[in-house]
């Protein structure tokens, strides 16, 4: 990455050279933190970037006020016939389109592209794509690119809905899949020309194992070397467990990220959203499904994840990730707990690997936010501790969803994950008594003190 210079040096450089602006406001220019800031001499951090967004912009006038205005019509203004057929032919075009198309929310819209700015920056790529969900952003990523007779090879532990996806709707449209422990995908098993898009988690929901990016990356790059354009074989990582603060899968030569932004980088559970994190070469083949399917992301909600959720991301993330380490300690020596899965502790099977992999952009290991655990006893004596804790606890609450500020706790087999068949669960990684927390920012012994009374009703 080029040497940048701090926010304020931004700001004044951006000033005087006002006669450059045309250049510097270019798309090329902000779709990267290194490219918007070439030639400065010194790169500010993501902390501070989450902070202060791209601040050039084509998608806001930044003179005037502090925050960004939060845009809600739907259609806009057109000055000419010409310039709205500009709008549908180009907008998806990226070598034609330099400069946004305003034209309909569905095809780009200004909150959710400041948005994607930020987002890009934060996950190492050039562009990002927003969607209405997580799913939608995962669905895209598969309809974009795929067509009958492709294949796809998941890792075998996925979050349920995209199991769903894969195993119930890819096949509608004569779309195959493959499912296995890509940790061990061996060169010989990428050679079918038909296999075009491999698909994991960068740190597996619930399981909590964690991929070797870098060791797929190499195979993949060793197989596209005989593969034309068009037949390359893409690595989708939905990197939302770890966040762009945990692991950037993009440095690694993965070709999409997904991130649920529902989760840690919206952050308060009030935002639904997803994107796509990708290169260039992707934005019109996404841009156009995202028109198609249509699973736009509400400007609103682009809004409150821009102003409230990044900037705060990496605060809540560290918080909650200690309070994690603390909570894995405690569980791990609790006499009623079996097993323990947190990438933090030295326990952990693959602590040597999460540590290579889960960095933060200052190269801390990033263990994260999530944990999971199982109870001695049967599904029973679990059911009993999920009970109690939803009906005493006061800083745990049972629900679903994952990432916020407050202390979320569910069983994944019954709930997030009820989509993979029973009988396929344990292959899948998801043994049926698994209990999976998401850590909040609440003190750490309120929340030990929450797990010890429902461990002495069990
Ligand atoms: N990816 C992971 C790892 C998830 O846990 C989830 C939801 O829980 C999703 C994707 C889907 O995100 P959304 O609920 O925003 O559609």
């Amino acid at each position: 990455m080029k040497k940048n210079k701090t926010s304020s040096q931004v700001k004044s450089s951006a000033k005087q050279s006002k006669k450059n602006s045309k250049t510097q406001h270019s798309s090329k220019a902000k779709s990267s933190l290194a490219a918007s800031a070439a030639g400065l001499t010194r790169t500010p951090s993501i902390r501070t970037f989450n902070v202060h967004g791209s601040e050039k912009t084509q998608a806001w006038e930044f003179s005037n006020h502090l925050v960004p205005p939060m845009t809600a019509s739907t259609t806009f203004r057109l000055k000419s016939l010409q310039r709205g057929a500009d709008g549908f032919q180009l907008f998806a075009n990226i070598e034609n389109h330099k400069d946004p198309i305003w034209i309909y929310d569905r095809l780009e819209e200004p909150s959710s592209k400041m948005l994607e700015e930020q987002l890009a920056q934060m996950e190492r790529g050039e562009v990002a794509i927003s969607f209405s969900s997580g799913m939608g952003a995962i669905s895209a990523s598969f309809l974009a690119f795929l067509k009958a007779g492709d294949t796809v090879i998941s890792h075998k532990t996925l979050y349920g809905c995209t199991y769903s996806l894969i195993t119930s709707w890819l096949p509608r449209f004569g779309i195959n899949h493959q499912m296995v422990n890509v940790n061990q995908l061996k060169a010989k098993d990428l050679e079918d020309k038909s296999l075009k898009t491999i698909y994991f988690e960068s740190v597996c929901n619930p399981s909590m194992e964690i991929i070797d990016i870098e060791r797929i990356c190499k195979l993949v790059k060793e197989e596209n070397k005989s593969r034309g354009t068009e037949n390359k074989i893409k690595i989708v990582v939905d990197n939302t467990f770890a966040t762009p603060w945990g692991l950037r899968p993009l440095e690694f030569g993965a070709d999409l990220v997904i991130q649920s932004l529902t989760k840690n980088i919206a952050g308060f559970g009030t935002e639904m959203g997803g994107a796509i994190i990708t290169s260039r070469k992707y934005l019109s083949q996404l841009l156009l499904i995202r028109k198609d399917i249509g699973a736009i992301m509400h400007p609103h909600s682009a809004w409150n994840i821009m102003i409230y959720g990044i900037p705060s991301q990496v605060l809540r993330f560290e918080a909650q990730q200690k309070n994690a380490t603390q909570i894995a300690k405690y569980l791990e020596k609790h006499p009623s707990v079996e097993k323990v899965y947190y990438p933090g502790l030295s326990s952990f099977p693959q602590h040597s690997l999460a540590k290579k992999i889960l960095k933060t952009p200052e190269g801390n290991f990033s263990p994260g936010t999530m944990l999971s655990f199982t109870l001695k006893g049967n599904n029973a004596k679990t059911e009993k501790f999920i009970n109690s804790i939803a009906q005493n606890s006061y800083s745990i609450t049972l629900a679903v969803s994952l990432g916020l500020i407050k202390t979320l706790i569910e069983v994944p087999g019954l709930m997030t994950h009820a989509a993979v068949p029973k009988e396929k669960q344990a292959e899948s990684g998801i043994p049926a008594k698994l209990i999976r927390m998401s850590i909040g920012i609440e003190d750490a012994n309120d929340v030990i003190s929450d797990l010890e009374q429902a461990f002495e009703k069990i």
